[in-house]
């Protein structure tokens, strides 16, 4: 099974990949991980990687591409994956079906999590970080809104920048307006699942598992 998981900020896809990874036995491919692992091995893509980003540019769609396509010719992945970050425009799902074709994979799917946005916002500016242990914790998910589960330090949680209201909200803006472009792209070639990600991660899943059942 080919899969590509889609979804806003906050939504929970990469809890998402990793159960569905361990359910379905096929590998969970973030691309921030390729990418990290691409450096370290020192590929020749990695280390064209690697210059881009010390020069503080980022990777092209092109040398992503081209990891994504080393990581997909992996054995590994031979009985399928689940990708993860890619493709995030109009730009890069036309690069990737490219890649498709020419790894004569005519079969995938595209799982897009919905969640309201007010959700969303709520989720993601309810989120603190424990100034003594760094660990990120949402209010919503902890006993006292106080006390650090973690290191037990009490009043030492603080709102991250990137956590405030206004960040979060021009960050679902930005995604919208890339991705709504995929997902109508996608939906032409009936390649779309959607899924509603709101509930718990057991329950989205199961929800994810259903449908992809059910196709
Ligand atoms: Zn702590």
């Amino acid at each position: 099974m080919r899969l590509i998981l889609f979804g806003a900020p906050g939504v929970g896809k990469g809890t998402q990949a990793k159960i569905l990874s361990s359910k379905l036995n096929i590998p969970h491919i973030s691309t921030g991980d390729i990418l990290r692992q691409a450096v370290k091995d020192q590929t020749p893509l990695g280390k064209k990687a690697k210059e881009v980003m010390n020069r503080g540019e980022l990777v092209s769609d092109e040398i992503m591409i081209g990891i994504i396509k080393d990581t997909l010719q992996g054995e590994h992945c031979k009985n399928g994956f689940i990708l993860d970050g890619f493709p995030r425009t109009l730009e890069q799902a036309k690069a990737f079906d490219k890649l498709m074709k020419d790894l004569n994979i005519k079969d995938f799917l595209l799982i897009s999590l919905s969640a309201d946005e007010e959700e969303l916002v709520n989720r993601l500016t309810n989120r603190r970080q424990c100034q003594v242990c760094h660990n990120i914790f949402n209010l919503d998910e902890i006993k006292y809104s106080s006390k650090c589960p973690n290191c037990r330090s009490e009043n030492n949680f603080i709102q991250r920048e990137d956590d405030k209201e206004e960040v979060i909200r021009n960050r679902l803006k930005v995604y919208k307006e890339n991705t709504k472009p995929v997902l109508d792209y996608y939906e032409k070639q009936d390649k779309v699942i959607y899924v509603n990600g709101l509930g718990t991660i057991e329950e989205i899943n199961s929800r994810i598992l259903f449908t992809l059942h059910s196709k």
